[in-house]
């Protein structure tokens, strides 16, 4: 095991070489793609069943769709062709034969399901239909980073038809809300929500709703999306249904996403210099019990007293694993734990056990003098899940702190635009809504990343203009 790159000079490769070491990911010998180990997935799987409670508890059901889409369909709707066709993939052949007509592997659903939406929405009774998809997806990505960018990736993608504008909205809206509340109550990633401007929208949209993160490095990740699509698009697939008073309407549709890009902000957000750092909510081991012994007399005392350590852990569900494992010093299974970044560590040794106490190891708590703590082996169970709860909190405390610092009020450009392609970070600042001012920003390497609610400038950070709204620029991934 190699020493990980400095994460504060170095965070890309930092990053690169954590997921390898940590066995979240191996490379892969597709290009492009990589793939998941299983202490990687247990994580999604873990975002999983949280997001997919939430989704249901929104009324929305799951389905599926297939994998391969009629290169046609896509062509459809102008805007969504054109924004997606640089990074299609197509399937020309089949069974040894060209294929007569080529088929597309998706890079998101909404052609399919409109094409389903036609056939399953004939009145205002059929409405709202809400449908979701667990489903991995195909983008032609050149320049791929694990979880952040890359060929294949998994996710979820909601699609819904409401009979009004309104409606599609309260459902974008709350779909966005919900992904904001797993970041920062489950991931313990702090999350910003906003809109997206024009130039930044998803193919077919009217209007797209983000929510954007700030990693350890300054720099800012668009850590989901929703959209409400353009009626235009449902029409081109001859979706419409017969109103109440007998007209023929379009319904309002919506789509929005959460991908595997999520397990790269929860590790772009937490880790440090010795590895991972998992939120106990999300963390797919939460505690990890080292006995500590010489002698087999205390080896024998302590495995029994470890196991029933355990025993109880696991009967209070606190997803828990005993290190007993010989041929290993503690020392080394300190480290391969605080690399897996593991909230906590459970010590016993021989004073430990005389004295009817075991020692709990606080991974985030990095003042040596609070990092460890002696608890009564019989108070163990509440004394761990309160240090849990604990560790959680204060994760996204110590997220949002450092969001605070590096969110600055700017006027000008061209004065904050030279500090953010230096140092990154997040500039709230005016905009008149013209793109050619928006386009100045990528001098800078930067891009708006949301328009915000909230007022606090005046003029345009470009033309000094009056501004229309305070928008979020940075440099992002
Ligand atoms: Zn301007």
């Amino acid at each position: 095991m190699n020493k990980l790159p400095d994460i504060g000079s170095n965070f890309a490769e930092w990053y690169q070489e954590v997921l390898v070491q940590a066995e979240v990911i191996d490379a892969s010998p597709t290009k492009g793609c990589f793939v998941i180990r299983p202490y990687g997935y247990a994580m999604w799987e873990g975002i999983q069943q949280e997001l997919d409670k939430k989704i249901k508890a929104l009324g929305v059901q799951n389905a599926y769709f297939p994998l391969l889409i009629p290169e046609a369909f896509l062509k459809k709707e102008a805007k969504h062709i054109e924004g997606f066709s640089p990074e299609l993939a197509v399937v020309t052949h089949g069974g040894g034969n060209k294929l007569e007509e080529p088929l597309v592997v998706r890079p998101t659903s909404e052609t399919i399901i409109y094409h389903m939406f036609a056939k399953w929405i004939t009145s205002w009774r059929d409405l709202p239909l809400s449908i979701n998809q667990w489903a991995n997806v195909v983008r032609w990505e050149m320049r791929t980073r694990p979880f952040v960018r890359s060929l294949e990736f998994l996710w979820q993608e909601g699609h819904t038809a409401h009979a009004t504008h309104e409606e599609a909205v309260t459902m974008a809206t709350n779909a966005l809300a919900m992904y904001k509340d797993l970041y920062e109550n489950y991931l313990a990633v702090p999350a910003i929500a906003g809109v997206k401007s024009e130039s930044e929208r998803f193919a077919g949209a009217d209007q797209t709703y983000t929510v954007e993160g700030l990693m350890q490095d300054g720099k800012a990740l668009q850590m989901c999306t929703s959209h409400v699509l353009a009626q235009s698009f449902p029409a081109s697939f001859d979706v419409n249904y017969q109103d109440k008073d007998g007209t023929v309407k379009v319904p309002h549709c919506t789509s929005w996403g959460f991908t595997t890009r999520s397990v790269g902000a929860l590790i772009m957000t937490h880790g440090d210099g010795n590895g991972l750092i998992m939120p106990p909510r999300v963390a797919p081991i939460q505690v990890v019990i080292v006995p500590i012994f010489k002698t087999d007399e205390e080896r024998t005392a302590i495995l029994a007293k470890v196991r029933g350590i355990k025993k109880d852990l696991d009967a209070q569900g606190v997803r828990c694993v005993l290190d007993d494992d010989e041929t290993k010093t503690p020392g080394a299974k300190f480290f391969h734990w605080e690399l897996r970044g593991v909230p906590v560590r459970v010590e016993m040794g021989p004073k430990d056990l005389v004295s009817n106490n075991v020692v709990l190891v606080n991974r985030i708590e990095t003042d040596k003098a609070k990092k460890k703590s002696v608890v009564s082996a019989d108070n163990l169970v509440s004394s761990v899940t309160d240090l849990l709860q604990t560790i959680q909190n204060n994760l996204l405390q110590r997220a949002r702190d450092r969001m605070r610092s590096q969110w600055h009020q700017a006027d000008k450009l061209a004065t904050f635009g030279p500090q953010m392609d230096a140092n990154g970070g997040l500039y709230q600042t005016g905009w008149c809504g013209s793109p050619d001012c928006e386009a100045k920003v990528k001098e800078f390497k930067g891009t708006i990343r949301c328009l915000l609610d909230e007022k606090q400038h005046s003029t345009c950070m470009h033309c000094t203009q009056p501004s229309k709204t305070d928008i979020l620029v940075a440099k992002a991934y």
